[in-house]
């Protein structure tokens, strides 16, 4: 304002210095003159400055007269504002990304239930598309009659749990309400169908061990009961022989389930079984020196064991899996049947340990089960002959520990081909 006025009294000035020369009129001509340059100025800067409010971010233009002491203050503020939007703006992402990251889900919903936004967890949860289900109530999202009365209480101190199916998979998921902020809702999912599956195996494993040993005990208890009240003497020695070896029999099953029970839990609590080369010809044959006598010749034997192929791996457990394999092809293959054992290295160099036998086979729906702890096509036969239901799942866990693959392939009433393939990195050859 104050430059303006200077300008306008320099004009004024000089008008009246020409006035006092040349006249009033060429006074007054030159002072309307100055104020008319004055004003095209100002008109060409105005427009300059509108130039710039288009791109308002770069800075003002450079001598624009008295306009530079009121846009540079202005461009200093709004630089400021910039700056404070772009660190605000960079919070509000890192706290979006710290959402997106959280492994459980999230979604907020306004006052009226009305879905705001949520995370990739909570979509893939409840299989929501933010794009689409924004704006819609929750209750027409999650449409369980149980989310509807959970929501609807006042307050929410324990989680629901609930069952959805997705993709015709069950899945356990636990929902937490909470109010937030001014009377918006955050809900949190967290998926627990592992969770719950793991509580379901652990509680089906006590419930079985209950069982097998139950048997067992209650056999040995009623012998030794009856044993207790006879009177003295009555019982002729055959008698007593013939008790006590059911005694025994008893006894050695039970501790046969609980020796597997303990194999099985140390197999689960060590680390991968690195081991040495281990010359599997060796424990091959020793397995069917066994096997024939367990078989009591009552089988054909065919052998294909390569004599030179190691595993690296732990003697023990191998040992293990090698002699489960060949039992169970004894124990289900009735009279006269070929047991054919294999070892032998494949074209890409895995290592193939192979039971055949021409046994009573498994039905195709056994098949996935049968290394379940104490699961058994026919509990009946697999007691009669010895089994704890827990063989295969041994063989499983030994083979998991040396990298290598359990293979079942079998028809009912016409054999069963078992296979352990061992990967090239744990094969090796002697000379
Ligand atoms: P078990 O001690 O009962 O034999 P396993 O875990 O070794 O326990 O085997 C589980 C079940 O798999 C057995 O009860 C049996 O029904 C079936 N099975 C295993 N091997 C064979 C086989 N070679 N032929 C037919 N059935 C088999």
């Amino acid at each position: 304002m104050i430059k303006t006025i200077i300008s306008i009294g320099l004009w004024a000035i000089f008008g009246w210095i020409c006035a006092s020369w040349l006249g009033s009129n060429a006074g007054w001509g030159l002072f309307a003159f100055g104020l008319s340059c004055m004003i095209l100025v100002s008109g060409w800067q105005l427009s300059r400055i509108q130039a710039w409010i288009k791109n308002i971010n770069d800075p003002p233009p450079p001598s624009i007269g008295p306009w530079d002491d009121i846009l540079a203050p202005i461009y200093r503020q709004l630089r400021k504002n910039q700056q404070e939007i772009t660190a605000l703006n960079r919070h509000v992402d890192g706290i979006m990304l710290a959402a997106e990251a959280l492994p459980d889900g999230a979604i907020t919903l306004d006052e009226s239930m009305l879905l705001t936004w949520c995370n990739q967890t909570a979509s893939e949860h409840i299989g929501l598309d933010l794009h689409v289900d924004r704006n819609h109530s929750i209750f027409n999202i999650l449409r369980a009659p149980e989310f509807a009365r959970y929501a609807r209480q006042n307050s929410w101190p324990v989680p629901l749990l609930m069952h959805l199916n997705k993709d015709g998979q069950e899945k356990a998921l636990l929902v937490q309400l909470t109010r937030y902020g001014l009377g918006q809702f955050l809900v949190v999912t967290r998926d627990v169908t592992q969770v719950e599956k793991l509580e379901t195996t652990r509680k089906d494993f006590v419930a079985n061990v209950s069982h097998e040993l139950r048997t067992p005990l209650t056999v040995l208890s009623g012998f030794l009961e009856t044993l207790h009240d006879m009177p003295e003497g009555s019982l002729s020695g055959e008698q007593r022989q013939r008790y006590q070896a059911m005694m025994l029999e008893q006894a050695q099953r039970m501790q046969a389930i609980v020796a597997d029970l303990l194999t099985l839990s140390t197999l689960e609590s060590s680390p991968n079984a690195e081991g040495e080369p281990v010359r599997m010809s060796a424990l091959i044959h020793t397995a069917l020196q066994q096997g024939r006598v367990l078989s009591g010749d009552q089988h054909v034997f065919v052998e294909n064991v390569a004599d030179d192929l190691c595993v690296n791996g732990i003697e023990t457990e191998l040992a293990s899996a090698v002699s489960n394999l060949l039992t169970n092809a004894i124990r289900y293959t009735p009279k006269d049947g070929t047991i054919t054992v294999s070892w032998y290295i494949t074209e890409s160099g895995q290592a193939c340990y192979s039971v055949q036998d021409t046994g009573i086979g498994i039905a195709s729906q056994d098949i996935p089960r049968l290394t379940e702890r104490f699961y058994r096509v026919d509990r009946g036969r697999s007691r009669a002959t010895g089994g704890t239901g827990l063989g295969l799942a041994i063989t499983k866990h030994v083979a998991m520990r040396h990298n290598a693959e359990l293979t079942i392939h079998s028809r009912f009433g016409a054999g069963s081909l078992f296979s352990l393939i061992f990967p090239p990195s744990r094969v090796s050859q002697t000379d």
